[in-house]
């Protein structure tokens, strides 16, 4: 009887480990993908494109900026040429239709080769961040500075400005509460502009702009996000150790 267990136990020993050395975890593909580089159009789906709502969205064109300039040239290429144009963030969450410009017919600029900035400021309790920047690599570079984001939603595959643009939230009650954009200090925004200045612009919007409440929420409706400030407190962790 006592051979029969090890026995069994055995196989279902080896059984594991043959399943262990097959499985591998893969991070989704990206959600945007072009064509002979573009000239073939694009596609975005879903990460999860499960939902009967959630149908791909193909575009004219789709660009990658790196800097904040990069991203002014795109948007004033698209104004020059008068194209519809949406951002899109490496992770795409939410539904493609809301990233989709024009139905279809415009362009995409994506903010995945968009996420190096992160300014930490430790003494006023805040950061600003390129608006690419994914939530974990945020969390993590806010806490090596004892310091920590005062909500986030409990999903960490988002981006800076996916997350704000669509008011994801946590769950919490204290201070300002578990909705993310309800911390943000300060949005700077890429917007169309006239022929005499360059055909777009950067325009900085601090808590007390008028445009504020709309900035910071606005399914990516008023211009492309490039950079977000956020207000930070005291990571517990620190309160912990020291
Ligand atoms: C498994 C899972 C768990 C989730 N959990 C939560 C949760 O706990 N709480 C919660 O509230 N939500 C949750 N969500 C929803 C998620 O937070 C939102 O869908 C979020 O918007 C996704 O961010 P993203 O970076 O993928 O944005 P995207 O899907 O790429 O974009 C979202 C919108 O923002 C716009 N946008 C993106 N970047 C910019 C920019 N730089 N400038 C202007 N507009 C921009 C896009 O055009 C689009 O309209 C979850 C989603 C999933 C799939």
């Amino acid at each position: 009887m006592r051979t029969v267990k090890v026995q069994f136990t055995w196989w279902w020993l080896q059984i594991l480990a043959v399943q262990l050395t097959l499985i591998h975890a893969i991070p989704p593909a990206a959600p945007l993908q072009c064509q002979d580089g573009g000239a073939g159009g694009c596609t975005l789906f879903n990460s999860y494109g499960v939902w009967n709502d959630r149908r791909d969205c193909r575009v004219l064109n789709a660009t990658y900026p790196k800097t904040e300039q990069e991203l002014v040239s795109a948007v004033a290429y698209a104004n020059k040429n008068k194209l519809k144009v949406k951002v899109v963030s490496k992770f795409s969450h939410t539904i493609p239709k809301l990233a989709c410009p024009d139905g279809g017919g415009g362009v995409l600029i994506s903010t995945s080769e968009y996420g190096s900035g992160i300014e930490i400021d430790e003494a006023g309790l805040a950061v600003t961040v390129d608006a690419g920047v994914g939530l974990r690599q945020l969390i993590d570079a806010v806490e090596a500075a004892g310091l920590s984001l005062a909500a986030s939603p409990y999903w960490e595959g988002v981006s800076v400005g996916g997350l704000i643009s669509t008011g994801s939230h946590g769950s919490s009650w204290w201070g300002r509460g578990g909705a993310v954009h309800d911390h943000v200090t300060g949005v700077s925004l890429v917007v169309p502009a006239k022929p005499s200045e360059g055909y777009a612009k950067v325009v900085r919007i601090g808590e007390k702009d008028p445009l504020f409440n709309a900035a910071r929420l606005s399914l990516g409706m008023l211009g492309v996000i490039s950079k977000v400030s956020f207000q930070l407190v005291i990571s517990s962790n620190s309160w912990l150790s020291g």
